[in-house]
């Protein structure tokens, strides 16, 4: 299916006035971070629920706040729901909307990069339990999705390179052309071409529903979306870097382990690192094998001595690889002297 046709069919709009799309009878949930800098006070017809967004609050009381404030506004079963936000925003009210009264519709206006290219793609939505990240959720299509890049133009240049690191990671698992794209254009910093986001960004929507339209409920091929996150959410827990910067050196390290198995031919390892220091990801941190490794002997694609590893076998091509823990930590060894 080509890539105007499978945004059809999952009902993705990309436009420049978000509010054209929705219906006037929506129940709007919104980001008070984005109802503030986006002044959408004079959205004064729907009926509006403002959520503070943060890990912490993405939690069931946040959850059930937001169901006795859909009370309160006699929401029903007839009702729509629209989160308008960040992925944190996107995740809490896709559960609210796929469980209250068993489940109403669904509009999301995603408002950060990453929230516009994967938190509000694919379906998945999440809560926090007891620290322990989207612990509960569910997997259900959202009804509409709507693009507006006008919301990137407040984003925090750290928030924004954060999205970049997903936009990396989908072209340098699918698709080449993109990669290529952006090595040689400037998308952003000091500023984002919001004109020119609308393509990168349709093109990783697009990418990113290929796969879940093979694999909704991740058996297989979904798992290529993890390319770099194996090693990314240890170091996220070890070092408390944001996801995107942890992303972008789970995808170094994972390019060299691929370099170094004889998967993927040698150079892409540079280019991967060119496009970190492009879209402001670079960090210079010393892995510690005996930190990190601990945190990864708890991942859930681990199998004995062994763990289901995301490596490229070619620019735009990835493969689900087993390699063992001791290669794991002489990889991390090695970079540790780079
Ligand atoms: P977020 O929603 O917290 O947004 C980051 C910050 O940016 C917040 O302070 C928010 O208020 C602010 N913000 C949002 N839009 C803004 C705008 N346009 N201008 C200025 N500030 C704005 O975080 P995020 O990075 O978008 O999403 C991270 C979350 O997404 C995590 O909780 C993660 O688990 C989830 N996620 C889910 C999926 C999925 O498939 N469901 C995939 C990836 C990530």
């Amino acid at each position: 299916m080509g890539d105007i046709d499978l945004i059809k069919k999952y009902n993705i709009v990309l436009t420049d006035d978000f509010r054209r799309e929705l219906s006037a009878d929506s129940i709007l949930i919104i980001d008070k971070n984005v109802y503030n800098l986006h002044n959408l006070k004079n959205i004064d017809s729907h009926r509006v629920i403002l959520f503070e967004a943060s890990e912490e609050n993405k939690t069931l009381s946040a959850y059930a706040e937001i169901v006795e404030k859909l009370l309160d506004i006699e929401a029903d079963r007839s009702s729509e729901i629209v989160a308008i936000g960040g992925g944190i925003t996107c995740d809490l009210v896709a559960f609210v909307a796929s469980t209250f009264l068993r489940g109403v519709k669904l509009t999301l206006v995603p408002t950060t990069l990453l929230a516009m290219c994967d938190a509000a793609i694919g379906g998945k939505n999440g809560l926090n339990f007891q620290g322990a990240k989207n612990i509960i959720g569910n997997i259900r299509q959202p009804n509409k999705i709507v693009i507006d890049t006008r919301f990137l133009s407040t984003l925090p240049e750290e928030i924004l390179s954060d999205g970049f690191a997903e936009v990396i990671k989908i072209s340098a698992t699918c698709d080449a052309t993109l990669f290529e794209l952006l090595e040689s254009e400037t998308f952003a910093f000091p500023n984002v071409d919001l004109i020119a986001m609308r393509e990168v960004i349709r093109r990783a929507i697009y990418l990113k529903l290929q796969i879940v339209a093979e694999d909704e409920f991740e058996a297989g091929k979904r798992r290529i979306l993890n390319f770099g996150h194996t090693l990314a959410h240890a170091i996220e827990a070890v070092y408390g870097l944001s996801h995107g910067r942890a992303v972008a050196l789970g995808m170094q390290f994972a390019v060299r382990l691929s370099e170094i198995e004889g998967i993927a031919p040698k150079g892409i390892a540079p280019r991967i690192d060119n496009l970190v220091s492009k879209y402001k990801l670079h960090k210079i941190i010393k892995l510690q094998a005996d930190k990190i490794l601990p945190y990864m002997l708890k991942d859930k694609k681990r199998e004995k001595d062994f763990i289901y590893f995301v490596a490229l076998s070619a620019l735009g091509k990835a493969e689900i690889t087993l390699i063992s823990f001791t290669l794991l930590e002489e990889v991390l060894n090695a970079l540790h002297h780079d």
